[in-house]
């Protein structure tokens, strides 16, 4: 009742004094803040063919092909633009020529299936997807049906002078088109028209429960998220124009997205791009371009710990050893701590909807603290975290774990079209809770403990449970499933299913699995299934997951 409500909140906040943030500047004009002092500097490197583009190259190019997209395939402010590539500078000049004009982006995994495509661009209203040639055939049909436009940044755009209004794709070198006076005026005032409010970025995440959803992130939101990482004087996270950062991680990912690239070209770094983790390829990256940043996720960390190659290559160049998106367990971060001597590690917590960091280790910054191992950090600056208590709501002291929530203008506008799912995630006072637990210890360090939402992390890689049910439920052999994460060594978790065979049928586990890897990204398949009577439900209908977890976990 309101009268057990505490009147005091306890809110945490960072041991860094707040900072000033620019945060009425569009995203691509706060990323090139400082261009004059690093235009010559190398921006992006080509991991595969040794290319470099400067930050000039990177600005001009990023201006003609939002001259290209405004231009050529009519894209405007409030427009959505689907990137559906690996990591590769056109990402690059594509994500930043969409912020020029306003535009959105929103990311999604190349290695989707057609129907994970076709769902997430029809729910943002994507206009114009950029891809690669391999994967036009994955949404050719669907493009020509809702008149999307395919743009492909490889092979030669087809020669058919009977054809060209059929063609099924334009090249992305058509895009970028040389700046005129009248070009560069237009540009000026398309900026002029970019609010702060306004949404840049619309990666999907299912956040605590569901379907995954289109996630607003506004331009203040990434300039705020940005500048609590990298900008003051002591940052969170100490970046500067020296360093080379490894861009391994998924740039359709907000992690990479946001930690590695909008914090590097903020801070003048050189950005090493590289499309594909292979262990040989990234050591020797590390090594040919002295890399000193790598920020990584607790797969490729394990990958390190494990390998005998690593004592074979210098190292010495890395600094900063940061792993986030997943849990890492301390035993691991301290085997991989000891194979780079000269470096730093830590770990980042990141959610998608809370724009996304919201706790960085300091130990990264440029005057260290002293961090434990196994904490995620301590809050960013201009933000407040609290914990409360999943059942009362009522926040929590030091060292006891609730759920994390976390308040400030970094975090999402919204879930893009579904007001109710915005206001189970953020309340009315501004917190975005997480689904997350975890406490924080009499250093400020936050520990995460336990997931309380429904998702399932593999390799950090997003799986929504609903989404597998909802494809379960759709056979005509099974009539209840439920799908919880099973603990796996490689990947950190697999989905795994609980199925109630329809009557009379006798569908096997393997019929299961193929029925849905056909439908699914790699790592959305189902691991295990097992066949049951009844699943556990509260009286709402609600899946106790808690239920099936615990059934795992006795084996
Ligand atoms: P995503 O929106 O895909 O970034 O997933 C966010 C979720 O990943 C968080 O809510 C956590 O459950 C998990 N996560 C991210 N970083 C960490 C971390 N350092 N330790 C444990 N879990 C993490």
């Amino acid at each position: 009742t309101q009268n057990d409500k505490p009147t005091k909140e306890i809110i945490y906040r960072s041991k860094l004094p707040d900072i000033y943030v620019p945060d009425h500047l569009p995203l691509h004009s706060y990323c090139f803040e400082n261009l004059t002092k690093f235009a010559s500097r190398p921006c992006l490197i080509n991991g595969k063919t040794g290319q470099i583009h400067t930050y000039a190259d990177v600005d001009r190019i990023s201006r003609e092909v939002a001259i290209g997209l405004h231009g050529k395939l009519g894209v405007r402010h409030g427009h959505v633009i689907m990137i559906l590539l690996p990591n590769t500078p056109e990402f690059v000049f594509a994500f930043l020529a969409a912020s020029r004009l306003g535009a959105m982006t929103t990311t999604a995994n190349p290695f989707y299936t057609p129907a994970e495509i076709q769902k997430q661009a029809k729910a943002s209203k994507t206009r114009v997807i950029i891809t690669l040639a391999c994967y036009v055939d994955k949404v050719s049909d669907f493009a020509r049906e809702s008149g999307i436009k395919i743009v492909c940044i490889d092979s030669v755009p087809i020669q058919d002078p009977n054809e060209d209004n059929n063609k099924t794709y334009m090249h992305f070198s058509e895009l970028v088109v040389t700046e005129s006076e009248s070009d560069s005026a237009e540009l000026t005032r398309l900026e002029s028209e970019i609010e702060a409010d306004d949404v840049v970025a619309l990666p999907y995440s299912s956040g605590t429960t569901g379907l995954p959803k289109g996630v607003m992130l506004t331009h203040r939101g990434l300039v705020t998220s940005v500048a609590q990482q990298v900008d003051g004087e002591n940052p969170n996270l100490y970046f500067h124009e020296e360093d080379v950062l490894l861009c391994v991680l998924p740039l359709f990912h907000i992690y990479s997205l946001n930690s590695v690239l909008l914090c590097g070209l903020r801070v003048g770094a050189a950005i090493l791009i590289m499309q594909k983790f292979e262990i040989g390829a990234f050591l020797e990256l590390i090594q040919r371009w002295k890399v000193s940043t790598l920020p990584l996720v607790p797969p490729i960390v394990l990958a390190l710990a494990k390998s005998e190659v690593v004592d074979e290559y210098d190292l010495s160049s890395v600094r900063v050893v940061m792993s986030g998106a997943a849990p890492l367990g301390k035993e691991l971060e301290d085997t991989v701590r000891a194979k780079f001597p000269n470096a730093k590690l830590g770990q980042g917590y990141g959610m998608t909807e809370a724009g996304p960091v919201l706790s960085m280790c300091l130990a990264f910054a440029k005057e260290p603290f002293d961090i434990k191992s196994g904490s995620c950090g301590t809050v960013v600056r201009n933000a407040e975290m609290k914990i409360v208590d999943p059942e009362t709501e009522s926040s929590l002291p030091r060292n006891q774990p609730g759920e994390i929530c976390i308040r400030g203008s970094q975090i999402m506008k919204g879930y893009l079209n579904d007001p109710e799912a915005t206001s189970r995630t953020i309340d009315k006072d501004g917190w975005l809770h997480t689904g997350d637990i975890g406490y924080i210890d009499d250093n400020d360090e936050l520990f995460i403990v336990d997931r309380l939402k429904e998702l399932i992390k593999y390799k950090g890689f997003q799986v929504a449970p609903a989404e597998l049910e909802a494809l379960l439920i759709n056979h005509l052999n099974i009539s209840d499933a439920a799908v919880v994460p099973m603990k796996d060594d490689a990947a950190g978790e697999v989905p795994v299913a609980f199925v109630i065979r329809s009557n009379g049928s006798e569908i096997s586990e393997d019929e299961i699995k193929q029925y849905i890897s056909k439908q699914v990204v790699f790592y959305k398949r189902i691991n295990r299934v097992f066949f049951v009577d009844s699943i556990p439900k509260a009286p709402s209908g609600k899946i106790l997951r808690k239920d099936l977890k615990a059934k795992l976990a006795a084996g």
